[in-house]
């Protein structure tokens, strides 16, 4: 199954998410394959690449043509594998604007890769950019990390309104595996009130699992370690892996896996 991590906002945890949610399934004795989408780098970072280090990446596949399997790397993690993004992925609107088939790159360079994985995680980075879009078309669903603040419910109705349109583009839907509420802080009255607003809105499409607030989320990233490697038994470790448990059965359920 590929997985899109994907919000157009930023800083609401998707790179959190992709990371440690790879790496669960990894640790479950999945051959795993994490996409850095984002020209930052963030989640190649988070699992210890250093800056100098982030190219070959999927920017060479994608405004290059290389083959994905060129640019695949093992991590320090057993059964995770990673394709880094770079800062090459920052003009790739620009350069895929006149090319034919742009939503469908990543797409296509992932098939000769997919028969090695079991599982294929994309962080996406902010923003609705043909990166976005490339993530969108080669997954078959998305997880949509959302923190509950204000506007956070309204801003969700704005993003699946843009979607509908997404579908248009390049033929198929991939399928909302789930909404995941990120950064939860329960000793506040005003998340309280949104958690229960945007469970209520949006019932079983929310992940019954939630991912707490949690300095340790924060820190593990600055040691190149995923939070199974940092503090397996924080919170935020605890939490990343009932996620990991419930996308698995919500996967078979919906017959993706
Ligand atoms: P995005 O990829 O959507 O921009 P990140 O995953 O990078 O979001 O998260 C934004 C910031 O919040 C990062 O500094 C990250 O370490 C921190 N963070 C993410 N999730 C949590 C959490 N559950 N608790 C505390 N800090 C978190
Ligand atoms: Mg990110």
């Amino acid at each position: 199954m590929i997985l899109s991590v994907t919000n157009v906002k930023g800083g609401v945890g998707k790179t959190t998410t992709a990371v440690n949610l790879a790496a669960a399934f990894a640790g479950s004795g999945l051959d795993v394959l994490l996409v850095d989408l984002d020209p930052q780098g963030s989640a190649s970072f988070s699992l210890g690449v250093a800056q100098e280090d982030l190219s070959p990446s999927v920017a060479g596949v994608l405004l290059d043509g290389k083959p994905l399997a060129e640019v695949v790397r093992e991590t320090d993690v057993e059964g995770l594998d990673l394709v880094t993004g770079s800062i090459g992925l920052a003009g790739a609107d620009l350069a895929l604007a006149r090319k034919r088939d742009a939503a469908k790159l990543l797409g296509k360079a992932l098939r000769g890769v997919r028969r090695r994985y079991d599982f294929v995680v994309i962080d996406c980075p902010p923003g609705m950019s043909v990166l976005t879009v490339n993530a969108l078309a080669a997954a078959q669903a998305y997880l949509v990390p959302v923190v509950p603040h204000d506007l956070a419910a309204e801003a969700l109705h704005r993003f699946f309104a843009g979607f509908e349109n997404l579908g248009r583009l390049f033929g198929r839907r991939p399928q909302l595996l789930g909404i995941l509420l990120t950064m939860v802080d329960h000793r506040t009255a005003v998340t309280e009130e949104l958690v229960t607003k945007i469970r209520r809105q949006f019932g079983r499409q929310v992940f019954k699992t939630e991912i707490p607030i949690n300095v340790r989320l924060a820190e593990a990233p600055g040691y190149g370690l995923t939070i199974f490697d940092y503090e397996r038994w924080s919170t935020g470790g605890r939490a990343y892996s009932l996620l990991g448990a419930e996308v698995l059965r919500r996967g078979r359920g919906a017959g993706l896996i």
